[in-house]
């Protein structure tokens, strides 16, 4: 009786052996589950390209929902139009300005090997970009032979400008600024009214007509459109002058392409190159090179017309579709791109 009632019910010291099994399969089951899931969260985690990752900080978190209302996202807090190519505003934007006289200048820097871009740049601007109106194409080149032979339009033109060989691609980062704000004192500014400034690796694929105009039109960035503030990209070391605080900022804005009138684009740069001079004397440059800069001027001078990413787009995992591409960018692209599809987008 004894006997079968002793292998029944366990011994202490059985039990106190159970006990611990049942715990440490609890305890092993809760480490399984906790690898899966962070594994399925890093699976999740955006692709993100060597420009936009700013480490953990300013990265999209699991959860973040993009916002869809975004797309009808018309006006700003400040009252600041954004820019949708075929909306009822834009075309009255288009309307106002057909009975207005006024040159405008485009800056591209081609410097190295990317003036393989340039021809593909130009002739996609001349059939999209501003049509019939009077623009300057101002080069800003190492290179005077890499200016295409193109005949234009009696009032388009191409105007090589003259710059100083340089090798790194972070060195003209540094300098760009400072390039392009010089350029607008010695001879832009007594030429044209408005100025954009476009990186050249981009195509024009759509029309980009006069509702583009205004006194400072930055452009949204295409991957962070969208997604809250804290995930943007804005630089996070503090002593750095493109520092922006936690809670600051209203959008993030790309340096593919900004704008406005002449002056107000000499102030931008002129600004961001002392920014990048500072920092620069204490050995520092910012996380996303001119783009923070750009962003940190962009917040204490707030745009008065934002370009839709209609206006500066590629296909990254992270890119919101718009109604129409105008303009592509084919270098951020490329990078966004994993390595097995960089050669059938001929990257
Ligand atoms: N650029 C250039 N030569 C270089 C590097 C850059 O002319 O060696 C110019 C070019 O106009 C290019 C722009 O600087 O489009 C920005 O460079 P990149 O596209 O590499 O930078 P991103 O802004 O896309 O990171």
């Amino acid at each position: 009786m004894v006997c079968v009632s002793n292998s029944a019910s366990p011994t202490g010291m059985e039990r106190i052996t159970k006990r611990r099994l049942f715990l440490a399969c609890l305890a092993l089951s809760g480490v399984i589950y906790f690898l899966r899931g962070r594994k399925a969260e890093l699976r999740n985690m955006p692709a993100f390209s060597p420009h936009s990752d700013s480490g953990v900080e300013g990265i999209p978190r699991e959860g973040d929902q993009v916002d869809e209302t975004i797309h009808f996202l018309n006006v700003t807090s400040w009252y600041a139009p954004v820019v949708w190519g075929d909306s009822t505003e834009s075309e009255r934007r288009r309307g106002e300005f057909a009975y207005r006289t006024f040159r405008t200048g485009l800056v591209v820097f081609v410097l190295g090997r990317y003036s393989q871009y340039l021809l593909r740049f130009v002739v996609s601007a001349e059939r999209y970009f501003l049509p019939g109106e009077s623009i300057v194409y101002y080069i800003m080149t190492d290179n005077l032979r890499s200016i295409p032979d193109l005949e234009l339009p009696e009032d388009r033109e191409l105007r090589p400008m003259r710059v100083a060989e340089m090798p790194q691609w972070n060195h003209l980062s540094k300098v760009r600024m400072s390039l392009l704000a010089e350029a607008i004192r010695g001879t832009i500014a007594k030429e044209v009214e408005y100025l954009f400034c476009m990186d050249v690796d981009q195509e024009f694929i759509n029309p980009v007509g006069t509702e583009i105009l205004g006194d400072l039109v930055a452009t949204l960035h295409p991957e962070y459109f969208g997604l809250p503030l804290y995930t943007f990209p804005y630089e996070k070391v503090k002593l750095s002058r493109a520092f922006v605080e936690e809670g600051e900022g209203d959008f993030y804005y790309t340096s593919e392409l900004y704008g406005g009138l002449c002056a107000e684009v000499y102030a931008l740069a002129e600004a961001c190159s002392r920014f990048i001079l500072q920092d620069s004397e204490m050995g520092y440059h910012a996380m996303q090179y001119e783009e923070s800069y750009l962003n940190r001027y962009l917040i204490n001078h707030r745009p008065t017309l934002l370009l839709s990413p209609e206006y500066s787009w590629w296909d990254s995992p992270r890119t919101l579709d718009v109604p129409i591409q105008r303009i592509v960018s084919l270098g951020r692209q490329c990078a966004s791109l994993e390595p097995q599809n960089k050669e059938t987008r001929k990257c």
